[in-house]
């Protein structure tokens, strides 16, 4: 893609380890042209022992802000000056803005995952969930479906605590359990939307041994996955084949990179403005 750029654009970047596989350059770009915003969007590699070196040059360079990814959500949070309240409550960050010299830090994983469901035609609110995964991106989607009002949510993962963890967020409504295929298949067979947020059947992190437990949702139960590469994983792939509703990853991806954007400008930003370009730019890429 072509960046038009101009002496007094404001410089963006997003930083992480590794991160020169990103889409993120190529989205927010994009949206910057097509709306006028008077930004550059870069990529840069930062580890969290390099955090307090990039942190000051970002300051000193004038940067407007950062988007951060893997290994930075959580190592950032001792560097800000302010964090909003939903990112304190997942305990990640993947938005920084720099004013005055000073870090404020937000989480548009959440309020992301939430705009793309709906934007599907998914209300969450009183429905019960069934969630794969106990990682970062599933807290942040556990908080947002909490927020929003589910019925009741049930956290499946391999390393039990984290998925204890998350259940104490909202100990009512929420239940841990394991991956054991028998145990997916009796909360598969209550749940009214089905979320894998673990990275089981993205390139490479291992797959799903059983998916049999799919078989046990009831009809038309909507299946979503956070993975976007591939653009169909085995999981979504045996969730249409027996009639399910499903979304990839990408929905997520374009929200929370929208919602980010109006952080760092200041802006508000109708996804419909946006959404048909950034789905063209991602056409083949996942
Ligand atoms: P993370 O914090 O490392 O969490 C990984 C999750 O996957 C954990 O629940 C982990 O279980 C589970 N897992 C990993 N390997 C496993 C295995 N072999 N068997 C069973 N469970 C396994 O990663 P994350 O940041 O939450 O990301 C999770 C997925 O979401 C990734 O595929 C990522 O690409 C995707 N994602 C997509 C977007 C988007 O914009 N669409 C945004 C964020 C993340 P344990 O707790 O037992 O380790």
């Amino acid at each position: 893609m072509k960046v038009t750029l101009s002496n007094t654009a404001r410089k963006l970047c997003i930083i992480g380890d590794p991160v020169l596989h990103s889409k993120s350059p190529l989205l927010q770009n994009a949206m910057c042209q097509a709306l006028g915003l008077d930004y550059i969007y870069l990529c840069q590699t930062v580890s969290p022992a390099g955090l307090p070196a990039f942190l000051d040059a970002a300051k000193t360079l004038g940067y407007a802000g950062f988007n951060a990814t893997m290994p930075l959500k959580t190592a950032l949070l001792p560097y800000l000056d302010s964090l909003d309240p939903l990112a304190e409550k997942i305990g990640a960050v993947n938005t920084v803005c720099i004013k005055n010299g000073k870090l404020y830090g937000y989480n548009t994983d959440s309020p992301g995952f939430l705009a793309a469901l709906r934007e599907a035609g998914i209300e969450p609110a009183g429905r019960r969930v069934l969630l794969l995964g106990a990682g970062g991106a599933a807290t942040a989607v556990a908080v947002g479906l909490l927020d929003a009002g589910v019925a009741h949510l049930t956290v499946a993962n391999r390393t039990p605590a984290r998925a204890q963890h998350i259940a104490t967020l909202a100990p009512a409504r929420t239940s841990a359990v394991s991956l054991d295929p028998r145990a997916l298949a009796r909360e598969a067979a209550e749940a009214e939307l089905l979320v894998n947020a673990t990275s089981l059947g993205m390139g490479g992190q291992g797959e799903f041994e059983d998916l049999s437990f799919l078989e046990a949702l009831p009809q038309g139960t909507p299946v979503s996955d956070l993975i976007y590469h591939p653009a169909q994983t085995k999981l979504l792939a045996r969730a249409k084949a027996l009639g399910h509703p499903t979304m990839n990853g990408l929905p997520l991806l374009m929200h929370q990179a929208i919602l980010a954007l109006e952080r760092f400008a200041d802006v508000s930003i109708s996804p419909r403005q946006v959404t048909p370009l950034l789905e063209e730019l991602l056409k083949g890429e996942a």
